[in-house]
């Protein structure tokens, strides 16, 4: 992490003392934690998010003020995009210690330079710091959370066996040694008191997939024959670790064997033949989980299945439910046969993409201000060819290249996706549409692919219908004309069949929805936080908005 020169008073004082310099109102500061300038996203910015609406609902009358570059952002791309939103509201950017005007071409592109800068030396700060994780596998330590079982005993010391929970991780070995699946092992194990524990997630219950994962970390097994220290391995590479192993060469040597032989019997009635339209495609509507694909040992059927159980996470539909995986299909091939696109279906999006984009804040105005100045500029050209400072070919390719430009502030962009990508989808949509009940497996898995955000099919396991998909963007406005969907603004993207509201009508089922979005957004958030560095600086930006 960068140090901070400035405390935050101090570099509000610098911006206040800009401010006056220049006659300029009282600011508005805009705060977000440190951890956050680093993001690819501005929507995890909420207070530069916050700037931006500002400055998009106050064209043309707003100065932003910064204390230095890094402040803003330290992500190219995000960089470049809010310039982006900067240069169209005709706002004015200065920092400080950079001495950047952007309303000057000069100080465009010093911007351009000093964000590439700023990425080329975050990067290398995270080359350095794996390079210090090399180091430290080389000499015997281990990175990252201390498995289960050991404690730390400082910064530059290996882990030694936990008092109270190594018999656990002993207990789980030679429950495998003898043959238990990694389900009963957990039951096992929860029963006799222990919990996995992390920093991340706290005090929880074994699960069979924590159980697989300690069976399979090598941290735990002897680094050779008659050796009592473990591995560290970093990189595909092995280290002689300085822990104390949990179990012998000899032992680890006989828990992969039964462990592989466990494996192999489940795995091979997997392989083969069995694919799945949906995998990573399908989840539950209750709890939002992904469904693990299965196939059963008898019937020979192929199932989605529910993991919540499992994985001791709750679901308010018991989380073992499953449905079978032609029913799915079924389904979601009904669901697209109820497509029917109107003859203007293209205007209709057209229209429906311009709106959007104006919400966004591109304005009518600043379309037609940009395409005042391409004109100008191919006046130009013009005149540059005319009097010898550019041969042919350059005219060719600086008149094309404003044409294009031209074209594209035509046709709308939203969200990141082209007008033209969202008719190119409807049109291969009817003909998917009429494929899909007689393609292979193969192709209905890559159509699925194509159509929906991973984890985008939601189902309703106990009443056996679609509820809700989440379409790639680009298929999006398409999926929307979808007969019997609809869409909540408080769930953007996502389209809820109105079948499954109809039934869930009794408990309120959309309410319900957007509460696990919203979980699972706030789960995603609250990652985000823990992978941080807790430490409190501050990315601070001002934006002011003099008196009109
Ligand atoms: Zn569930």
């Amino acid at each position: 992490m960068q140090k901070d020169n400035y405390s935050i008073d101090a570099q509000k004082r610098a911006i206040r003392d800009a401010a006056k310099l220049r006659g300029l109102p009282e600011p508005t500061f805009f705060e977000d934690d440190e951890r956050s300038a680093r993001g690819e996203q501005i929507a995890k910015r909420p207070n530069f998010k916050r700037l931006l609406d500002f400055i998009q609902a106050n064209p043309g009358k707003v100065i932003v003020f910064v204390h230095t570059l890094d402040r803003w952002s330290r992500n190219v791309m995000v960089t470049l995009q809010s310039f982006r939103i900067l240069s169209q509201t005709r706002t004015s950017f200065v920092s400080l210690s950079e001495h950047i005007d952007y309303s000057t071409p000069e100080g465009m592109l010093q911007l351009t330079i000093l964000a590439a800068f700023a990425a080329y030396f975050s990067d290398m700060l995270a080359k350095h710091t794996s390079k210090g994780k090399g180091e430290r596998a080389a000499q015997g330590l281990y990175n990252g959370d201390i498995p289960f079982g050991y404690r730390s005993t400082g910064q530059k010391q290996p882990p030694e066996h936990h008092p109270e929970k190594f018999a656990g991780l002993r207990m789980i070995g030679e429950l495998r040694m003898k043959g238990f699946s990694a389900d009963e092992i957990a039951d096992r194990v929860n029963e006799a008191g222990y919990r996995t524990g992390s920093k991340r997630f706290g005090e929880r219950l074994f699960t069979s997939d924590t159980i697989t994962a300690i069976l399979r970390n090598e941290f735990y097994a002897a680094y050779a024959p008659d050796d009592d220290r473990g591995i560290v391995k970093y990189k595909e590479q092995r280290h002689r670790g300085l822990h104390p192993a949990a179990f012998t060469y000899e032992e680890w040597q006989k828990i992969r064997a039964v462990t592989d032989s466990m494996h192999h019997a489940a795995k091979r009635s997997e392989r083969g033949r069995n694919i799945y339209e949906f995998a990573g495609y399908i989840a539950c509507i209750h709890c939002g989980l992904p469904l693990r694909c299965q196939g059963h040992a008898v019937t020979k059927h192929l199932y989605y299945r529910d993991t919540a159980k499992s994985r001791r996470l709750p679901c308010s539909n018991g989380g073992e439910l499953t449905i079978r995986a032609d029913l799915a299909t079924q389904h979601f091939g009904e669901l697209l046969r109820s497509l029917r696109l109107p003859d203007n279906w293209r205007e209709l999006i057209r229209q429906q993409m311009v709106t959007e984009a104006q919400a966004a804040g591109t304005t009518p105005e600043s379309i037609e201000r940009e395409k005042e100045r391409l004109k100008l500029k191919k006046t130009r050209i013009l005149k540059q060819h005319r009097e010898g400072y550019i041969d042919d070919e350059e005219l060719y390719g600086e008149m094309a290249a404003v044409e294009l430009a031209l074209k594209h502030l035509d046709a709308p962009e939203v969200n990141g996706v082209k007008y033209e990508e969202v008719v190119e989808a409807g049109e291969h949509l009817p003909g998917m549409t009429a494929l899909w009940d007689v393609a292979t497996v193969q192709e209905r898995n890559e159509m699925v692919m194509i159509l929906l955000q991973p984890g985008g099919l939601y189902y309703d396991l106990e009443n056996k219908i679609v509820a809700a998909i989440k379409p790639q963007p680009a298929f999006l406005p398409v999926l929307r004309m979808l007969s019997g969907v609809v869409e909540y603004d408080e769930a953007k993207g996502l389209l809820v069949t109105e079948r499954w509201q109809d039934r869930n009508r009794r408990e309120s089922g959309s309410r319900q929805l957007y509460q696990w979005d919203r979980q699972q957004r706030e789960l995603q958030h609250s990652c985000l936080i823990l992978r941080c560095i807790p430490k409190r600086t501050v990315a601070l930006t001002a934006a002011f908005a003099p008196a009109i």
